[in-house]
């Protein structure tokens, strides 16, 4: 049969393609057949259109298994603000970006480390204000846990006086009785984010109102798209967007019916502790998928917060705190029965968990559905897992639980300082801290992502960052995982995580043609960031990035 498209002279690593494998065919958005050029050549007629990969490597397209579309597409047009150190440099950058920012109600900077002002001097509102004091300012964490806003912001947003937010979430107040200007967690933040165009609608718990304008609708399609597009040019044919609401599920099917979303996207709903097991029901509002393009299925958690804002839940004391482990974002019991409840119904739980004891209360919930309905191929996921214990470790592939963790979230990592969070996590938990290895040598699943806008997008960069991740100590282990385990965790790993594995992560008849072609050499990765790029992207056998 004649190919749509047809790629020659291209290597395949063996992780990927049997040896003499060169050359690919496509034919109506899927692989048609792979083979070496003399054999591919036959699939070309007048209309294919044949691309000379010159040599260059083609892998399946990454799976991108933990990202916020929403809030990475709005991040596109915020400060970043991760390589930003010191009063000066930040006020700098700060006020050229404002510059160009004129007809914003507020400005945002992202990416923002707790150190960005010296290891003793933590964000607040009147460090701010001498930066910028006549517009609303807000610098939203590098973790997206803790934001800090400037006193126009916050009298704007009604909370210089404070607020009471509930649990969990808190406007942190000053020795003057005001704001500090600090906000942990979402409730917290989402006050000041208010004032933004998206009005709060990307804020991971947003319940459409319905008092939506169309000009709403097509504000924040735009900037899901741009996210989509984004991920393209990093070589991401397929992306777990970890904050779905009825609101984004509808924008993202527009889209993805009118061709328009160059990324496959699966979508969970995300419940809170307040939305009760009934929630659960709230993703019938989901409406139908697009086959293919848009799948939901999933429900997402959040069990933890983070260690920077002493948020995270451990199973032993902090150790700058005696006697304080954080606690629960959701009553245990009441996430049991989330679990339950979410699992009768066939869904797949994946939750947020940080502290070593968020990590045992998801094992725990997952066990207690497992229990309640019976053991089925349920594959719920445990996001992040900076820490957990050693016994916890050897609980998580009996349960079937796939581990998805970020190689860009390491303390040291990717730009990030070691402290505050090595010291506040605690010494004693360092050795089992993003366990990759430890992980992998148990035989979980395993599904990389970068957690966007979190951390950077790229999934070159990530692998960059796992393969030259240093231990904290010398008593430390190792937990670098090889390039092709890497691989494997951007492609099959993710595809299974997703339920995706029988037509994503792999470069087979009968798959989605979503295809990167590779400038340079990916094994360079171990010393040089830049030893690799991406040429090309196709995703469902059309061109989503790059040029031939
Ligand atoms: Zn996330």
């Amino acid at each position: 049969m004649t190919a749509d498209l047809v790629i020659l002279n291209a290597r395949l690593r063996p992780l990927f393609a049997s040896p003499g494998t060169t050359a690919v065919a496509v034919t109506a958005g899927q692989i048609a057949a792979l083979g070496d050029d003399a054999t591919i050549r036959a699939h070309i007629g007048p209309q294919t259109r044949v691309i000379d990969a010159m040599g260059r490597e083609l892998m399946p397209g990454f799976i991108e298994s933990h990202l916020h579309l929403m809030m990475g597409g709005a991040s596109l047009s915020m400060l970043n603000m991760g390589a930003l150190f010191g009063f000066d440099t930040v006020q700098a950058g700060l006020r050229d970006f404002a510059k160009t920012q004129a007809g914003e109600d507020i400005l945002f900077g992202y990416a923002v480390n707790y150190v960005i002002f010296g290891k003793d001097q933590r964000p607040d509102r009147h460090i701010l204000d001498r930066i910028i004091k006549d517009r609303p300012l807000c610098l939203i964490a590098t973790d997206l846990h803790c934001a800090w806003a400037n006193t126009k912001a916050l009298e704007l947003a009604g909370i210089l006086q404070g607020a009471d937010l509930g649990p969990g979430s808190e406007v942190v107040m000053g020795p003057d009785g005001l704001a500090s200007g600090e906000l942990r967690e979402f409730a917290a933040m989402n006050r000041v984010k208010m004032l933004s165009a998206l009005r709060g609608r990307d804020a991971m718990d947003y319940r459409a109102t319905g008092a939506e304008t169309e000009a709403d609708r097509s504000h924040d399609r735009a900037v899901i798209r741009a996210a989509g597009e984004y991920c393209a040019r990093h070589g991401i044919t397929r992306a777990v967007n970890m904050d779905g609401n009825a609101w984004q599920a509808g924008l993202m099917r527009e889209l993805a019916l009118a061709g328009e979303m160059p990324v496959r996207v699966s979508l969970p709903l995300m419940l809170e502790a307040k939305d009760g097991v009934e929630g659960v029901a709230l993703i019938d509002d989901f409406g139908p998928e697009v086959p293919g393009w848009l799948s939901f299925g999933r429900i997402k958690l959040f069990m933890d917060g983070v260690f920077d804002t002493w948020t995270a839940l451990t199973v032993t004391d902090y150790p700058d705190r005696p006697g304080f482990r954080s606690q629960p974002l959701i009553p245990l019991d009441l996430f049991n029965a989330i679990c339950v409840e979410a699992d009768r119904r066939g869904l797949q739980v994946t939750t947020h968990a940080v502290g070593d004891g968020a990590v045992r209360a998801v094992i725990d919930g997952y066990q207690a559905a497992q229990l309640a309905n019976g053991p089925r191929d349920a594959r719920h996921r445990v996001e992040h897992i900076d820490t957990i214990t050693p016994a916890d470790l050897d609980r998580l592939k009996p349960l079937g639980i796939t581990a998805s963790m970020q190689p860009v979230h390491p303390p040291g990592s990717a730009g990030l300082p070691l402290e505050p969070t090595v010291t506040i996590m605690g010494r004693a938990r360092w050795p089992t801290a993003f366990p990759w290895a430890a992980i992998l040598s148990r035989q979980v699943p395993l599904a990389f992502g970068t957690d966007w806008p979190v951390s950077p997008l790229s999934p070159l960069y990530a692998i960059h960052c796992a393969l030259t991740r240093q231990p904290w100590s010398d008593d430390m282990p190792d937990q670098r995982i090889t390039l092709d385990q890497c691989l494997a965790a951007y492609t099959t790993g993710g595809a299974f995580a997703d339920f995706a594995e029988t037509r994503a992560g792999r470069i087979a008849p009968g798959y989605d043609a979503d295809l990167v072609l590779i400038d340079g050499q990916l094994e360079g990765l171990a010393t040089s960031e830049s030893a690799a790029a991406i040429s090309l992207t196709i995703c469902g056998g059309k061109i989503t990035y790059g040029t031939v």
